[in-house]
């Protein structure tokens, strides 16, 4: 241990989007800083997921582009994939905004500390070295008058048999590959699942989703998970809703020629062609013939025991507050029984000076999300309470093929919460802007208060939806009524109209 400690007036666990902007903005208000990072800045978002995912699905986007460009009159021959180049891509992509956070935290005066801090009190912190440490560092102590708790989260892995073989992949795994398997079996069809989905299937995959609830986006309206459905069909991605994965046996060393989809574990162990649930040969597997198929997944399904094998089995079901070990109890902090760190509408905790932001509250798990906890969390740590965290706007998206963006109330939760609604939809490919783009799929739906006329919420599948929805976030926020945003002029063409469209068929009615 070193003998001096250094004092703060706040030091921050963990450099995700929570803690390197609630770093930045302590240091703006006048704050002595530092932010304490045990792997990469960045964190989950940066380093193993919102960033590698999306740059990864530019590439397979693209790709899938050159494949159709024949219609466009483009003429590309020859097209492949390159994963080692997408790959390489993804981690200079990451490598530069790692830089950039650590010019903006050194240009505002944040002390960054590379270790993982551990609260040994209230109001002090045992740094310890990590891999992301200077070769010789020691543990140190820290003192600071306010503590922000910023860890994050991390894949779970629920207690199933098999599932905690190495062999078996997190989304943190399939990030960081040097390939890509040729099949998969994704277990969990929410928007993790459903991105990988798209990612391997665009790239030519055999994917295939296991979902425990009905269906899979239960937050999305099923209007359009019933069009997504029909992409997935399009790039045969097998959806099984409502069943139990009970086993997973991985490295199983099934050779090449069994790399056949199996609907019973015999087929699958056997290499005998399985029959599909319409009684028809199922698709094989790996488009390169000499994959091994390599991980048997077994599930329940309607009270029957069933296998499907594939490559790799990926776990996309959910993620575990990263607050084990963190010191918690020393402090006193109040935790959920899932290991959440309960929060107030300032992100304060139990125990006065302790705040904490992002995934580690369990409130809504997004980067963004992560990101205003941590404005407000800057703001109260300064003494200011002058904004209160509020989630009822809150846009999320899922990148899809096409994408998925929603904000506010669905029609079902609207109508859940007994209040009575107008709801105007807009088919996308009815959009100007859709036809000249050759988009034949898609769906807005805008839903607003009957009485009042004002908007409630809106979901869209649609090219863009995810940059389109923060348009509605922002009619949300200023409490715009339907009238209100078709007054507003769209630019022409745009598949932004087909939002003003969906509003308007409610005006009028
Ligand atoms: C595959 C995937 C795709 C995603 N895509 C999106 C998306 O498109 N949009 C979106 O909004 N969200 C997305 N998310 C979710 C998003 O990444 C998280 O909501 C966000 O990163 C949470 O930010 P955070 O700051 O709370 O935690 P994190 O980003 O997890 O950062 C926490 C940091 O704390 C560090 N840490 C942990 N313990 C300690 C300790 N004791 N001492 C020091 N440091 C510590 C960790 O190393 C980590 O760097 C995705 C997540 C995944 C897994």
């Amino acid at each position: 241990m070193t003998t001096e400690t250094k004092r703060y007036d706040v030091a921050i666990l963990g450099a995700g989007p929570g803690g390197y902007v609630c770093a930045l903005d302590c240091a703006r208000l006048g704050l002595k800083t530092a932010l304490i990072e045990a792997r990469e800045l960045g964190g989950t978002c940066l380093n193993r997921g919102c960033i590698p995912t999306k740059t990864l699905l530019h590439s397979a986007e693209v790709y899938r582009e050159a494949l159709e460009a024949a219609k466009f009159g483009v003429s590309a021959t020859d097209v492949s994939f390159d994963y080692s180049v997408a790959n390489a891509r993804r981690e200079k992509v990451v490598a530069q905004s790692r830089t950039g956070i650590k010019n903006l935290e050194k240009a505002a005066g944040v002390d960054v500390l590379f270790g993982r801090g551990v609260l040994t009190s209230a109001t002090t912190i045992r740094v310890e070295p990590t891999a992301a440490s200077a070769a010789d560092a020691e543990p140190f102590e820290i003192e600071a008058e306010k503590i922000v708790v910023a860890t994050g989260a991390n894949s779970s892995r629920p207690p199933i048999p098999g599932l905690d073989s190495p062999e078996v992949w997190t989304s943190d795994e399939l990030l960081t590959a040097s390939a890509l398997p040729e099949s998969a079996v994704i277990v969990g069809g929410g928007v993790i699942g459903v991105e990988f989905a798209t990612l391997l299937a665009a790239l030519g995959k055999k994917v295939t989703i296991l979902e425990g609830a009905p269906g899979i986006l239960l937050a999305v309206d099923p209007e359009l998970t019933k069009l997504l459905a029909r992409q997935f069909k399009k790039w045969k991605i097998d959806v099984k809703t409502g069943v139990k994965v009970t086993k997973i046996d991985a490295n199983v060393g099934v050779g090449a020629e069994n790399s056949e989809t199996a609907q019973n574990g015999e087929a699958a162990q056997n290499g005998e062609a399985a029959q599909n649930e319409e009684g028809g040969e199922a698709s094989s597997i790996s488009s390169a013939a000499s994959a091994p198929v390599e991980t048997v997944v077994s599930f329940e399904e309607k009270g029957e025991i069933k296998t499907v094998a594939a490559e790799r089995c990926v776990v996309c079901v959910g993620r575990s507050p990263a607050t084990r070990g963190l010191g918690l109890e020393a402090a006193g902090v109040a935790t959920t029984a899932r290991g959440f760190v309960e929060v107030d509408e300032f992100l304060r905790t139990n125990v006065p000076n302790i705040f904490a932001i992002g995934d580690a509250t369990g409130k809504i798990q997004l980067a963004h999300v992560a990101s205003e906890q941590a404005r407000v969390a800057a703001r109260a740590c300064a003494g200011k309470f002058d904004v209160a965290m509020n989630y009822d706007v809150v846009p999320s998206c899922v990148y899809s093929t096409p994408e998925i963006g929603l904000v506010g109330l669905s029609e079902s939760a609207a109508t859940e919460a007994g209040l009575a609604v107008e709801v105007g939809t807009f088919r996308v490919p009815a959009n100007g802007r859709a036809q000249s783009a050759g988009v034949d799929s898609g769906l807005v739906k805008v839903v607003a208060d009957a009485a009042t006329g004002k908007l409630l919420g809106a979901q869209m599948l649609a090219p863009r939806a995810t940059d389109m929805i923060a348009e509605v976030a922002v009619a949300l926020k200023a409490g715009l009524t339907a009238a209100e945003f078709v007054a507003t002029i769209h630019p022409h063409p745009t598949f932004s109209e087909a939002l003003q469209d969906a509003a308007r068929s409610i005006v009028e009615k």
